[in-house]
């Protein structure tokens, strides 16, 4: 649920390490003021050394030749501060487009004030993952929830979500169409119908909410393996997860392709929604 990182210029594969680090402008701006503080000391140890190897004497053979010293001093006196003041001005721009892209984002809200709640009901599709043992929703973002659940900020522990400028809140599209796109995009999550509750934001295309009832699970027609026939039953895999820890994630599978499973890796269909907390109503 991490809000995306805002790089200043997206240049990862070229190697520009200066320019690809995530900057929050304060923070850059913060960093910069405490840089400008070792300016001094830096000009102070320059002119030692440029003393001590000689460079401020007349010997004829001096280990520093007088016009480099004045050459490094000149550098310390123009260059620095004019550099300095160009990181400033940077700072300052990125300041005004992270500003500019927080009034885009809260733009997006169907309604002028958030907390006019939406009279309709709040229902929609999203993806999700089963992981675990026993099997649990995963969001795509790696929160794990039961079927009736109240949504937690990982951010601010603070926060009773949803909160409009947080990513905290459970959230769904409106559509079924838009989660379907999301899904194609998305091949190892499944479809859920769900029906949020409580304080609610609504977007252009969904809902972002307080808690969330998953009212079905949507069986995919095919076989997430082989993608020829149609799934049989659930099997889980143990997987390395990107974050270097390993994980329980389930998937549907045909006859063929789930017939080398131990009984204690398989999930009936029937049996899943128990395992999910999904009641039997629908
Ligand atoms: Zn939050
Ligand atoms: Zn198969």
């Amino acid at each position: 649920m991490s809000s995306k990182p805002f790089g200043l210029i997206e240049s990862a594969k070229n190697g520009l390490k200066v320019f690809t680090f995530v900057v929050a402008s304060a923070d850059f701006e913060r960093k910069l003021i405490q840089s400008i503080r070792v300016f001094p000391i830096a000009t102070a140890l320059m002119l030692v050394i440029a003393y001590l190897f000689g460079g401020f004497s007349d010997r004829t053979d001096p280990y520093i030749a007088r016009d480099t010293v004045v050459l490094i001093l000149k550098i310390f006196i123009a260059i620095i501060p004019t550099t300095f003041v160009i990181f400033f001005i940077l700072a300052d721009w990125l300041k005004k487009s992270e500003g500019k892209r927080i009034t885009a984002a809260q733009s997006k809200f169907a309604f002028t004030d958030p907390f006019k709640l939406p009279s309709q009901i709040m229902h929609g599709y999203k993806l999700a993952f089963i992981t675990g043992r026993p099997p649990t929703f995963t969001g795509l973002t790696g929160d794990r929830y039961s079927a009736d659940d109240l949504a937690t900020c990982t951010l601010n522990p603070e926060h009773i979500p949803p909160v409009m400028d947080c990513d905290c809140g459970f959230y769904a599209f409106k559509e079924l169409r838009d989660a379907q796109f999301e899904l194609s995009i998305n091949p190892g999550a499944f479809l859920i119908d769900v029906d949020l509750f409580g304080v609610g934001f609504e977007y252009g295309r969904g809902f972002k909410a307080e808690s969330q009832l998953v009212n079905s699970l949507k069986i995919p027609n095919r076989c997430m393996r082989c993608k020829i026939f149609a799934p049989i039953r659930f099997v889980t895999t143990y997987k390395m997860g990107f974050n270097s820890f390993a994980y329980w994630k389930w998937e549907v599978r045909c006859r063929m392709c789930s017939a080398t499973f131990k009984e204690e890796d398989t999930v009936e269909f029937s049996k899943m929604n128990k395992h999910l907390g999904i009641s039997a109503r629908i």
